[in-house]
């Protein structure tokens, strides 16, 4: 048994998954930075994580093949000894932001296969692999994260795949809440609002524009060691009574405003 706590996070090469690996680093946790095709990315990432002085490992995978679920999850358990934390980033926006009348089969699938299935599949997995090394007395506890969105909640018709990915996400939070609370396992949900990334960098000119306009009350965008300090604060226990609970991170964007 190590002392060591360890987090898994998908799509944690770039953006937000990035911030998320360097936030937790600095709460004392492993890290396995798990990414799908950008090496090199992922390189940057362990090592901005190892200037931390916590250790880190890559592990590619695609989280939309349900087949390379036990190999991730195992993979980390085998180098770190435990997994106390999955953190479920990994997502693709639609390739074409076409009409809702329009948009196409394909990509439906892709994004719904990304966002959507994968994780839910990989937390069925991993979940069942917490559970036993809880039993085991390797660890007290699991946690698991979902990054969504508040697409979760807010209709984009340019993107209806995207939106639809996210709010069944939401809804697989709540489930695995449910049934994983009697394992000592806790499971939260993290919506971010615009956060600069490469995802939103072929839109900057549109939320500049929007942003200066007042679509939030906090005029700025979102950065992602702005997610990464709400993950922090699950991975730390500071919600531990709370699971199920949702936590927006978009600068005031839920507020209904006259
Ligand atoms: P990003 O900059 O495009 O980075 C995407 C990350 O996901 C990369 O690490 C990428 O790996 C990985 N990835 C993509 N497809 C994958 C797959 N099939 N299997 C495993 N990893 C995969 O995106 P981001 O903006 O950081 O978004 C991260 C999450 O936050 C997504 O779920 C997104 O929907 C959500 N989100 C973003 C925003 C925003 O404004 N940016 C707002 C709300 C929610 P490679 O580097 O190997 O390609």
């Amino acid at each position: 048994m190590t002392n060591q706590s360890c987090a898994l996070i998908t799509g944690a090469s770039r953006g937000i998954g990035r911030g998320i690996a360097v936030e937790l680093a600095k709460a004392g946790y492993d890290i396995l930075v798990n990414y799908a095709g950008n090496r090199q990315a992922a390189e940057e990432t362990k090592k901005i994580v190892e200037e931390t002085g916590r250790r880190a490992e890559i592990w590619q995978a695609d989280v939309s093949k349900l087949e390379d679920h036990g190999k991730l999850v195992d993979g980390a358990i085998a180098i770190f000894g435990r997994l106390d934390l999955l953190v479920n980033n990994a997502g693709v926006a639609p390739k074409v932001r076409a009409d809702l009348l329009e948009m196409s089969e394909e990509s439906y699938r892709h994004v719904i296969d990304v966002n959507l299935t994968g994780p839910f599949f990989l937390t069925q997995y991993a979940a069942n692999r917490m559970i036993a090394l809880r039993k085991s007395g390797v660890m007290p506890r699991g946690r698991i994260v979902f990054i969504t969105s508040i697409s979760a909640y807010t209709a984009s018709i340019n993107r209806g795949e995207y939106c639809l990915s996210k709010a069944g996400l939401s809804m697989a939070v709540k489930l695995f809440a449910d049934r994983l609370a009697e394992e000592e396992i806790f499971v939260y949900e993290i919506q971010p609002g615009v956060i600069a990334t490469d995802m939103t960098s072929v839109v900057t000119a549109k939320y500049d524009q929007l942003i200066s306009a007042g679509l939030t009350p906090q005029k700025r965008w979102g950065r992602p060691e702005d997610v990464g300090k709400a993950v922090s604060a699950i991975a730390q226990g500071y919600f531990d009574f709370s699971t199920g609970a949702t936590i927006e991170v978009g600068g005031g964007f839920e507020i209904r405003r006259l």
